[in-house]
């Protein structure tokens, strides 16, 4: 399937929650989802709380954390295979699974203003994990890694840009940024409560189950 080209605020809108795509601007008072809370159309003004049946509410939960980290269908399943023949709770070894990713590191470390620009980033190859140039945005990032923004990379408007804004949504406590030296350390994996996204991941396994 190809990937999703529309309007980013417009699958926030469909969703009914703040995914978070566009960057500094989505925690500002431009953002869609602030101005304009109903789900998009042309058919007047719907709200978001819609009945829905189980498996609409499972498929729309898939959705929301699908889009939220950006993938197409055949990775994000492709990552819940992975997640379910690990140890453990299946639902939380997905998310882990997604956190652990390079573009989302580089994300939450604050060298990129959003998931997509992060990929983007990673694919041009401007990063390096433990001194080795990585550009799979899917790579899985260990603890203890340190990501590094490269010498030459360092000069980039979107990089730059993304170091000086990041206080605004902040660095999670699992993760040290040193922003003189552009680079980031995994100090730990975060506990499931550490990770406040609004995503009930028992209902994607459930859909995936069926
Ligand atoms: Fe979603 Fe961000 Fe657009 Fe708001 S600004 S609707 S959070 S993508």
């Amino acid at each position: 399937m190809a990937r999703y080209r529309g309007s980013l605020c417009r699958l926030c809108r469909a969703e009914g929650a703040k995914l978070f795509l566009k960057g500094d601007r989505c925690y500002g008072d431009k953002c869609a989802f602030e101005r304009r809370g109903y789900v998009p159309g042309e058919h007047g003004q719907i709200k978001f709380k819609r009945k829905q049946s189980d498996y609409g509410t499972q498929l729309r939960e898939k959705q929301k954390l699908k889009r939220t980290f950006g993938l197409l269908e055949k990775s994000f399943k492709g990552c819940f295979e992975k997640a379910e023949r690990q140890k453990g709770v299946t639902g939380t070894n997905l998310l882990l699974r997604l956190e652990r990713r390079l573009d989302n590191m580089v994300y939450r470390l604050g060298f990129a203003n959003s998931r997509g620009e992060a990929r983007q980033l990673v694919r041009h190859s401007h990063f390096l994990v433990n001194d080795s140039k990585v550009n799979i945005p899917s790579y899985l990032v260990k603890v203890g890694d340190k990501i590094r923004v490269k010498e030459k990379s360092r000069k980039i408007a979107t990089i730059l840009d993304a170091v000086e804004t990041v206080a605004r949504r902040g660095i999670p406590e699992w993760l040290e940024m040193d922003k003189v030296n552009f680079t980031g350390v995994v100090k730990a994996l975060p506990a499931r409560e550490e990770l406040t996204m609004p995503i009930q991941e028992q209902l994607v396994v459930e859909f995936y189950s069926k």
